[in-house]
């Protein structure tokens, strides 16, 4: 028997009636290129929004297109973010920081019909547009009046786009499993994949994000999401604060800039922020540089990289600010854990807590997990055995959009395997010790180890390179090159680097080489990369 209750579709337009409906007067703050603080509120940002839709959908936008941006964290981005998947179609957001092979690569194979493009961001698409293959029209997001000179053809301005939209547009109606947007993770070995979200996963994922123990949002808060809206949906800020009515500060551009982000801080008001470790080390540098506060800022969420001690630290003693670890993927929407305490646990020995603190944290409901060893077997969660770290639930990818080849990654009973090696302690707290896929972390964006290894073995004087990631106090992670050389050849390392460069985006290029005389190999040959990560485990870069 089905139970009597209605079957109102979870659609991201029912997110943006409800704010609209509900908190028409909550703010959204944005620094962009044509103006350095753009402020207007919910209700203005959702007739614009209407207008969008309207616009699109008179362009010729069908469901299902997939319509790209390649934008900062700014309130042009937001309403795309809802004008996109309201008229049905699939919101692409598309990271500007990648190598330009990759960023082909993503339209492409995406097949982006349209994209919205930042004015910072057009040069690289001038650069890449011999390769681009499907995309009819560039608009450029910004008024008529800072429009910069182009050589893309087929360009259009975002604000006279928009202008020709009606503000009455109606919302379509359709199923929550529709796709809603789509976002491509190079965190993998191989191209980029995609991960194609829905409707219903988004607000599902947004729900519980707003949960006490978990983002613990509310009207009360003022949110500065520093992760970019190109990663991962800004970890689901610009879903989750319009149901709960939240004043929003988009950073624009600036999201590595300690000045903007303490301006923003001070002046708006903002109460909680969130992003990478490497965008809080720039903060605090700035902060004890220019002896400024955030008085009003009182929690931090950071994840995307594990989180050192001394940020949790600075935070907690100089600025009186609450840090919560959380640690989540692309593929998850991204949210899988947050690290906040039991009752009892602020009363345990400082030196303990922050050990706890440091931990990933605890998993949200809807996300379950589980570790597994090498013959599949699950691992107990007694905080010492690590295993492979696998997780289900419904805002977790069932697989990759299009996907080509097969893998494990996506086992037949429906769990996803993270690539995450990590233990569960007793109270259910995760924490990760170390990754099983080939890739670096530097500064919240991935670096693929076996390109670089690929690059390196194509020079005529090495017989075998390995690329491992080493902590680095800045960056979280950088990339350290280990090679051995071939007979009675021999080559400098500073040689070696410059011959690389090119060869990948420049902050890719290892930041030190060792030349050793061999390099350990698992029994079926492969390079034994968690032998490697070990036997370096203590080595420091020159510079760092
Ligand atoms: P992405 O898909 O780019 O968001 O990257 C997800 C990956 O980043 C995870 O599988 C982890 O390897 C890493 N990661 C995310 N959050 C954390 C964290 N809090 N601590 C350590 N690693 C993290």
């Amino acid at each position: 028997m089905h139970g009597l209750m209605m079957n109102s579709p979870l659609t991201i337009t029912s997110i943006m009636k409800h704010a609209d409906r509900n908190h028409p007067d909550s703010e959204i703050v944005s620094v962009t290129v044509d103006n350095p603080r753009h402020r207007y509120t919910y209700r203005e940002a959702f007739i614009r929004t209407r207008k969008l839709a309207c616009a699109l959908s008179q362009y010729g936008i069908k469901p299902d297109d997939r319509i790209g941006t390649l934008a900062w964290n700014d309130y042009r981005h937001f309403e795309l973010y809802y004008a996109v998947s309201g008229v049905g179609a699939i919101t692409h957001m598309i990271n500007p920081r990648l190598s330009h092979d990759q960023i082909t690569f993503i339209i492409n194979h995406a097949e982006d019909r349209l994209i919205f493009v930042d004015p910072l961001i057009v040069p690289v698409l001038e650069k890449i547009i011999d390769a681009i293959k499907n995309v009819e029209l560039f608009v450029i997001l910004t008024d008529m009046a800072h429009m910069p000179e182009t050589s893309l053809v087929n360009v259009r301005c975002y604000e006279s786009f928009i202008g020709d939209g009606a503000e009455d547009f109606e919302w379509p109606e359709f199923d929550e499993n529709t796709a809603s947007s789509l976002c491509y993770t190079s965190g993998t070995t191989g191209n980029p994949k995609g991960v194609l979200y829905s409707h219903r996963a988004i607000v599902l994922h947004s729900l519980a994000e707003i949960a006490p123990d978990v983002f613990n949002l509310s009207i009360r808060e003022v949110i500065m999401p520093v992760v970019p809206m190109f990663h991962v949906n800004a970890w689901g800020i610009p879903y989750a604060a319009p149901i709960v009515g939240a004043k929003l500060v988009f950073p624009g551009a600036k999201m590595g800039d300690g000045e903007t982000l303490q301006a923003l801080i001070e002046e708006e008001g903002v109460t909680l922020s969130a992003g990478v470790p490497t965008v809080w080390l720039m903060l605090l540098n700035y902060l004890e540089k220019s002896a400024k506060t955030v008085a009003s800022l009182r929690r931090v969420i950071i994840g995307g990289a594990a989180c050192p001690l001394s940020i949790l630290i600075d935070f907690r003693e100089k600025y009186d600010v609450t840090v919560h670890q959380a640690w989540g993927m692309t593929e998850m929407t991204p949210l899988g854990t947050v690290n906040t305490l039991k009752p009892g646990m602020e009363n345990i020995p400082a030196d303990e807590l922050n050990q706890l603190k440091l931990k990933q944290g605890r998993f949200v409901y809807g996300v379950e997990m589980k570790i597994i060893d090498d013959d599949n077997k699950e691992q107990p969660w007694d905080g010492l055995s690590p295993g492979l770290l696998k997780v289900r639930g419904p805002w977790i990818s069932s697989n990759y959009y299009k996907k080509e080849d097969d893998d494990d990654t996506f086992d037949k009973d429906g769990w996803f395997s993270t690539g995450d090696i990590a233990t569960i302690d007793e109270n259910g707290f995760m924490q990760i010790t170390d990754r099983s896929k080939d890739v670096i972390k530097s500064g919240g964006e991935w670096i693929s180890s076996i390109e670089l290894e690929n690059i390196a073995t194509g020079h005529p004087t090495i017989s075998e390179a390995a690329v491992i990631g080493i902590n680095h106090p800045k960056w979280s992670e950088r990339p350290l090159l280990i090679v051995v050389l071939k007979e009675n050849e021999e080559v400098g390392k500073e040689e070696l680097l410059a011959w690389m460069a090119g060869k990948v985006p420049k902050w890719w290029l290892p930041d030190d080489v060792l030349f050793v005389d061999e390099i350990p190999h698992t029994a079926t040959g492969k390079i034994q990369k968690t032998k490697l990560r070990k036997l370096f485990k203590d080595y420091k870069f020159p510079s760092s």
